[in-house]
């Protein structure tokens, strides 16, 4: 007789290999056809709603690895949300306003500016990010990520320009709105404002000049004549320099050099001695910065003032303590003026030439102005250094030219009017991680105001109209009109209609009896677009709400996204738009490197999912710690990917041994599962407990790691080895064999489940190899919650403890295999004896012993010397005597006791009499 027929193997036709990049677009297509994002949502409608609410990637170019990391934790925490007791739809959305988008037009698609009106070319544009929409749209499906695809929210929709109309209006009528000039980064090469955003650092050679300016005023402190010393890298900033910096608590010196006087900062006199090769200055006089308070200069060659203020934006890091202010030209200088009541005074064009308000220098372009400023400076006598240094210097991101500081007519959201609120709005949000709160407070904490306005076309207009005498017109009613307008027709009419169209009808004003009105040429910030989506989607929207139970970007966004939402919720709504707000780092390469194209380190989506599968990058994402940087190469996809083979061999083999187990019917009642096997499942709550929490709080690298060694510690090298000697071996109806195939069951449908928004198409496959009546789809079931097995937890307690005898024993084989007393396990034979009385007493009570610990045999003795000591027990591990059996290949001195069947244990010939008598 062939035994083997008498064995009942693994059987099914879960594959091995996972063949994903083949099979999950074939999946996918399915799931597509099945609406089975609709069905959830529908199966999920009566719950409590969970809004993770989308920040709109740019719609422009492929997806890369940062939007995959992205998308797909997001699609873990909806996902794992809807299959947890919430309605959680995922609205995507794109944000597709701004200059990358003109560029593209005028550069890759080679629109001829001057050849198209501004409304031709608006709509060029939204036709342009329409396109970009659908390849992005095609790429994130592919990456198996879940939502309401068919109806996004995009910035340039009619609805959502409307509703950004009104925020901007709200913010107006709280008073929040306001035109002022102030200085900007601005950008010559592009005759526009830039956000900070739109600044790159590059390396820029500039003049290092320094600078007397004589004091003419110096109360009781100085004398007339003496002279402050200033340092700068921007002689073209001279002629709008209105005042000197000190800080109020450094100590300053008043050096004798020669004939002249010069005040400096104490700290500094070293460094400006050398730099002005200054052959043994002596300190005439000692003061802190507070006594020079209001000191007037006179400008090196201009007829004007320069008054000294004081500031704690002055540095001793370079220079000479003493800072060239002008407000015009620099934030802190501007500030500091506004503090003095000093004006603004911005020499300066939207080319970067130089005005009549500069005498002398008007008509050459600023960086050109550098060499004549310099040289007035030496003709007067006021110029002390000069020579070149090459320094780190802001460039317009897109022409990559350099960029300066100017006072420009701007609009502006006054931050510091309702910075209060926000502040305290911070404290209401739970910040991943903890750091967050304070990079955002501290993004505030200082905050003056928001610039707004932008001089382009592409985005939504500033919806303000003038008088004739200029003075801006914002009014519920105006506000109310535009909204209605372009919720009708779209913002595009701003540029196609006149003002008076624009405006209700009949509408006049104060300087406007008649009508006559202009309107406003500039658009919004891009960062007011996407910041009025709580609005716009949020609060709009049936399947939303505000505020959103999470946001999670990267980290980039606390000065971003995270930043304009919160500053237009908290002036519109008074609170923050989310509970919740999560960020993630940069994804680098294997070295830790940027990635970037010309190093040729850029892993692309795209690839993955051809050679690998939407699973496996999936499965990294999980893997990694994303709240820092993370790191992605093919090393690492490697080690997933060999991860993920674990995880799969081990359903397989978990599906292969429930070939035969209907759990309508085999289903074993918890109170009657063997001893073992109801530690087994109560360990499996205790993943369950662990991966709920984990999910709970955004820790998917935990989910990750804990069904990982779930899965190939506790199921694979130790359960499911163990129970095939059951499985295999004993009849198909033993009690034993059902109750170890519960076991299994219920760890294959609880571990499937939780791996549902990690790896659904790989779930969704085990899924439908799953025996017994169940949901359609595994997406469409829910996670299971843990619950008690044990309702006494001295069994527990044995249990436990006979884990901590095991590692003895396993030990002690390992070192008899080392010694070459025994090859495998099955070869052994252990001789207990127990080290305490309790010991003793779990052993004594533990059922099939030597199946439980993988040897053939196993005698429970008193203590003695002759045994080996270990922490619980002590040990002697011999060879078996007997012969192995050739069924079971257990080594048993029963193998040949019965007649029949001469080659195998009597167990095993019990087995094979009772059940396969007919063979
Ligand atoms: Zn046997």
């Amino acid at each position: 007789m062939d035994y083997k027929d008498t064995l009942i193997l693994p059987k099914t036709k879960f594959p091995m290999r996972g063949n994903l990049p083949n099979k999950e677009p074939e999946r996918r297509k399915q799931w597509e056809e099945e609406g089975l994002y609709a069905k959830d949502m529908e199966r999920t409608k009566d719950r409590p709603m969970y809004v993770l609410h989308d920040g709109p990637p740019f719609a422009n170019g492929d997806l890369h690895i940062g939007h995959a990391l992205n998308k797909i934790l997001k699609d873990f925490i909806t996902r794992y949300k809807s299959m947890t007791g919430y309605y959680a739809p995922f609205v995507p959305g794109w944000d597709t306003h701004g200059l990358p988008i003109e560029t593209a037009l005028t550069t890759t698609k080679k629109i001829d500016r001057n050849k198209v009106s501004v409304a031709e070319f608006r709509q060029l544009c939204a036709d342009y990010a329409m396109e970009q929409i659908d390849n992005q749209r095609n790429q994130f499906k592919e990456l198996g990520v879940r939502g309401n695809w068919d109806d996004p929210y995009i910035t340039l929709t009619k609805e959502y320009e409307a509703a950004q109309i009104r925020v901007f209006g709200e913010m107006a009528k709280q008073g929040y709105i306001y035109k002022g000039l102030r200085p900007v980064h601005w950008s010559p090469s592009s005759e526009s404002a830039l956000a900070e955003a739109e600044i790159e650092y590059q390396d820029k050679r500039s003049p290092s000049i320094y600078v007397a300016f004589e004091v003419t005023d110096g109360k009781d402190l100085l004398n007339d004549g003496e002279k402050f010393i200033i340092w700068t890298t921007t002689p073209w900033t001279i002629p709008a320099n209105l005042g000197i910096s000190l800080h109020p608590d450094l100590q300053y010196l008043v050096v004798a050099v020669e004939d002249d006087k010069y005040v400096i900062a104490e700290d500094l006199l070293e460094d400006v001695s050398e730099k002005l090769a200054w052959v043994d200055p002596k300190v005439v006089k000692t003061f802190r910065g507070q006594e020079a308070d209001r000191i007037v200069a006179k400008h090196p060659f201009y007829d004007r003032d320069s008054l000294v203020m004081l500031g704690d934006h002055v540095t001793i890091d370079a220079g000479t303590g003493c800072v060239h202010t002008a407000p015009g030209h620099g934030e802190e200088d501007f500030y500091i003026c506004r503090e003095y009541g000093i004006e603004p005074l911005s020499p300066v064009n939207d080319k970067g030439v130089l005005t009549e308000d500069a005498p002398g220098f008007e008509g050459l372009f600023y960086d050109s102005a550098n060499k004549p400023i310099t040289e007035k400076l030496e003709e007067v006598g006021a110029l002390l250094d000069l020579e070149f240094i090459t320094h780190s210097y802001p460039h317009d991101w897109r022409t990559k030219k350099p960029t300066i500081i100017r006072a420009t007519a701007q609009w502006f959201a006054s931050i510091k009017d309702f910075r209060d609120n926000i502040i305290d709005s911070i404290k209401e949000v739970n910040w991943y991680p903890k750091w967050g709160e304070t990079r955002i407070h501290n993004m505030f904490a200082d905050r003056e105001d928001w610039c707004i306005s932008r001089q382009r076309v592409w985005g939504v207009p500033i919806p303000v109209f003038y008088e004739e005498n200029g003075e801006p017109i914002i009014t519920d009613e105006t506000i109310e009109h535009v909204a209605r307008l372009f919720n009708e027709h779209g913002s595009n009419i701003w540029f196609e209609w006149d003002a008076k169209d624009l405006l209700p009808e009949g509408f006049t004003s104060e300087h406007s009896p008649k009508g006559e009105f202009t309107k406003e040429t500039d658009i919004m910030d891009v960062w007011f677009d996407s910041g009025s989506s709580h609005e716009a989607v949020l609060n709009t929207r049936d399947d939303q709400q505000r505020p959103a139970d999470v946001y999670i970007e990267g980290s980039d966004q606390y000065r971003g996204w995270f930043n304009s939402s919160l500053t237009t919720s908290v002036a519109v709504s008074g609170e923050a738009p989310y509970k919740n707000v999560i960020s993630h780092g940069m994804v680098l390469d294997g070295k830790g490197t940027k990635m970037s194209k010309s190093i040729g380190n850029v892993v692309e989506p795209k690839k993955i999912l051809q050679q690998m599968g939407a699973d496996i990058l999936r499965l990294w994402v999980s893997s990694v710690d994303y709240q820092s940087d993370v790191r992605i190469s093919d090393d690492i996809l490697r080690q997933v990917s060999e991860s993920y083979r674990k995880v799969r061999n081990t359903f397989r083999f978990m599906l292969g041994n429930l070939a035969d187990f209907n759990p309508a019917e085999d289903r074993v009642a918890v109170e009657e599962l063997q001893e073992f096997d109801k530690y087994m499942l109560h360990q499996l709550q205790q993943l369950i407990d662990k991966v709920r929490k984990a999910y709970e709080s955004y820790d998917y690298s935990t989910v990750y790691h804990a069904i990982h060694d779930y899965c190939s510690i506790d199921l694979s090298s130790f359960y499911l080895d163990f129970a095939k000697d059951v499985l295999y071996i004993e009849a198909k109806n033993n009690v034993r064999r059902r109750s170890i195939q519960t076991v299994i069951y219920e760890s294959a449908l609880a571990i499937a489940k939780m791996l549902t928004p990690i790896i659904p198409h790989t779930t969704e496959e085990i899924w439908s190899h799953i025996p017994g009546e169940k949901e359609e789809w595994i997406q469409l079931s829910d996670i299971p919650s843990s619950y008690d097995v044990y309702e006494d937890e001295s069994e527990l307690e044995k249990w436990d403890h006979f884990m901590k005898v095991r590692a003895d024993v396993l030990k002690a084989l390992e070192e008899a295999r080392e010694e070459k007393v025994i090859g495998n396990s099955l070869e052994a034979h252990l001789t207990i004896a127990a080290k305490d009385e309790y010991t003793k007493e779990v052993l004594e009570t533990i059922p099939y012993l030597h199946q439980m610990l993988i040897v053939s045999d196993a005698s429970l003795v008193d203590p003695s010397e002759e045994l080996k000591d270990y922490n619980y027990v002590q040990l002697a591990v011999a060879f078996c005597p007997g012969e192995k059996c050739e069924r079971c290949w257990v080594v048993s001195e029963t193998v040949g006791d019965n007649e029949n069947h001469p080659t195998i244990c009597t167990r095993c010939a019990e087995v094979v009499e009772e059940h396969y008598s007919h063979l």
